[in-house]
């Protein structure tokens, strides 16, 4: 069984790498890159501006609203055609997904519990950000704010009793321009209606991203401006207590591997340690699929069957690293906020960040889109992601490896406790 890598899901369009001038330079410099230019000069205008910097908050606004616009199609979409793309037959594709229901379920408790334990919310100290937070968005900036208005929060908004005709001219114009890119592509099946779909959504959340290093040098700028440095200890805090919390997710995996499965957890390391690089560097579980697959066939020595149900089906419902992000995520969010989540709420992030894993495509910052539906369902305020916008370029890359990794143990818990008659050997000889 094979199934190709969607060419949309890809992280950069052919048109963006061949572009030229100004442009072509912004597209060839790598993410991370501008995402850090603008983290350092949003300090140094931070620090210059003071609370005058409140306003520059605006692109980050704009950023989260497009990202929430974006969310639920994005996610309708991409559960649709992963559904409607896996070959799922037998008793196999059952135990797959009860493998991907635990992995996800012990994924988000690891990192709740981790956020509960190193609380890396009440690292800012007693200056309550909140207040920052709300000068911030209250800036006076008229125009500005007007036209923000308008843009809509969700793609069904503008159609809802109170849109705006505003609101319908933004969309038309961004899905009238992503679609001629797609304009001769034929419609003949169902799937073709929903892949141009999808296709159409995330060549728009690429020209969202590409916004992104001016968001986070606006909201950087404002941060430090009005509330000095305290609010990136605690940012500090979360880095670490993500990447604490995913490395104790790969220990369980590795555990799993080693107690339920024939392959040695230091084979698997070594075998896909390439998958692991690419999809580190590359921010995108999907573009790294095919590589896990030829990883696990050749180097670790799974059964065909197993390694396709695991990192070519699973893939696309199988983001545990996204899944415990979003869950550390809200946690940390409400600690900033001065309180904790109750345990009801703590449930509800649950079972949102389960959908908002499976439904976050596997290309770089998706799971920054699907967060907006994990905040919005608990109440926080979606504001506050764009203070996670800085630190995303480093962890995105973590949890996708993360992701990758957790594609590798269900291939080989699937792969049983016997390997395949002349597997060993034959990797062995090689
Ligand atoms: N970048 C991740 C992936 O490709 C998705 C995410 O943003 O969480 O798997």
């Amino acid at each position: 069984m094979s199934e190709e890598v969607p060419a949309t899901n890809l992280p950069q369009t052919e048109k963006q790498q061949h572009a030229r001038g100004v442009w072509g330079w912004w597209h060839g410099t790598p993410l991370y890159l501008r995402i850090l230019a603008g983290v350092i000069l949003g300090v140094i205008i931070g620090v210059a501006l003071g609370e005058r910097a409140a306003a520059l908050a605006i692109p980050a606004k704009l950023v989260l609203r497009l990202l929430g616009a974006l969310a639920p199609p994005l996610i309708l979409l991409a559960i649709i055609q992963a559904l409607m793309r896996a070959e799922i037959r037998g008793k196999q594709t059952l135990r797959l997904f009860g493998l991907l229901l635990v992995n996800t379920l012990v994924a988000i408790a690891i990192g709740l519990l981790v956020a509960n334990l190193v609380r890396p919310g009440a690292w800012a100290g007693d200056t309550p950000p909140p207040a920052a937070i709300a000068k911030m968005t209250a800036a006076p900036v008229d125009p500005l704010s007007q036209f923000l208005d308008n843009v809509p929060k969700s793609i069904a908004g503008p159609f809802t009793d109170d849109g705006k005709v505003m609101g319908v001219i933004f969309l038309a114009v961004a899905l009238g321009v992503a679609m001629r890119r797609v304009r001769y592509h034929e419609l003949r099946t169902v799937d073709d209606l929903v892949h141009v779909g999808l296709s159409t959504l995330i060549v728009i959340l690429y020209w969202v991203i590409d916004v992104v290093p001016f968001a986070v040098f606006g909201v950087v700028a404002s941060i430090v401006g009005v509330k000095g440095f305290s609010a990136f200890a605690a940012l500090g805090g979360f880095v670490l207590a993500v990447i604490t919390a995913l490395l104790a997710q790969t220990a369980y995996y590795l555990l799993r591997i080693r107690f339920g499965s024939w392959v040695r957890p230091t084979v698997v390391l070594n075998g896909v340690r390439d998958a692991l690089v690419m999809a580190f560097s590359t921010g995108s579980s999907t573009a790294t699929m095919p590589l896990t697959y030829a990883c696990l066939r050749e180097k670790v020595g799974l059964r065909e069957q197993s390694a396709s149900l695991g990192a070519l089906v699973g893939s696309n419902f199988n983001n545990d690293g996204t899944a415990l992000y979003e869950a550390m995520s809200a946690l940390f969010v409400s600690q900033l906020l001065g309180g904790s989540l109750s345990l009801d709420q703590q449930f509800m992030i649950v079972l949102t960040s389960i959908a908002a894993s499976v439904g976050a495509a596997g290309i770089p910052e998706a799971g920054l889109v699907t967060m907006t539906m994990v905040f919005n369902a608990v109440g926080l305020p979606t504001d506050y992601i764009a203070m996670l916008l800085t630190v995303d370029w480093l962890l995105d890359r973590c949890r996708t490896a993360i992701n990758v990794m957790g594609d590798v143990t269900v291939s080989c818990l699937l792969d049983g406790k016997e390997p395949e008659a002349g597997a060993h050997e034959a990797l062995i000889v090689e």
